[in-house]
């Protein structure tokens, strides 16, 4: 299967101050399209030849094909959960869910910071369901995914130095803190009740 970059729905300086257009430029337009292409390369003539992508991030053995799937699909879903005029609260029974596991929207919104701010070293912070709807916040190294660990993702941030280096230097904390302002919560809510 070939994969294809999508094309965002925003404009490359619609998340800006948060996020700038030229880390959009690099982001998406550089460091994105060279997972997907290194995916396209790697993945020909082995048995994910025809499989989808997700297939792959839940069983191919670790090393470089899972590796780009895995970075592939996450900045996929890292990009399309902005909007520079989303809601920025979750509603309904994911609101509800989330004051039940963490005691409040901004209590939960402190955990996945300090999760970012801990995570030694590139990673992705991950909010993420079961199929009986619980919660579960993790951090994950590298290309991780919680498909591997049988969940489902909800919302991630980027934690890798080349997500906020060029807007925030060496501020990942910032960079946490700030990025709730771009975050569209219809698209996390549409995630979690599918
Ligand atoms: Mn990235």
């Amino acid at each position: 299967m070939k994969f294809t970059q999508p094309k965002l729905p925003y404009t490359p300086d619609a998340l800006a101050p948060v996020i700038s257009q030229m880390t959009v430029e690099y982001h998406w337009g550089k460091h994105e399209k060279a997972y997907i292409d290194t995916l396209n390369r790697l993945v020909e003539g082995t048995s994910f030849a025809d499989a989808p992508i997700e297939q792959i991030i839940r069983d191919a053995e670790a090393g470089p094909l899972l590796n780009n799937a895995a970075q592939a699909w996450n900045h996929i879903f890292y990009f399309f959960q902005f909007s520079p005029t989303g809601r920025r609260e979750p509603q309904g029974a994911l609101h509800q869910k989330i004051v039940d596991t963490f005691g409040s929207f901004d209590d939960f919104k402190k955990a996945a910071e300090q999760a970012g701010a801990t995570l030694f070293g590139s990673g992705w912070v991950w909010l993420s369901t079961d199929t009986d709807g619980n919660l579960f916040l993790t951090q994950g190294a590298n290309a991780d995914n919680p498909m591997r660990h049988g969940l489902k993702p909800l919302l991630t941030i980027d934690v890798w130095e080349h997500a906020y280096y060029l807007d925030y230097q060496n501020r990942r904390p910032d960079y946490l803190h700030t990025v709730w302002d771009i975050i569209d919560w219809e698209v996390i809510e549409g995630r979690y009740a599918s």
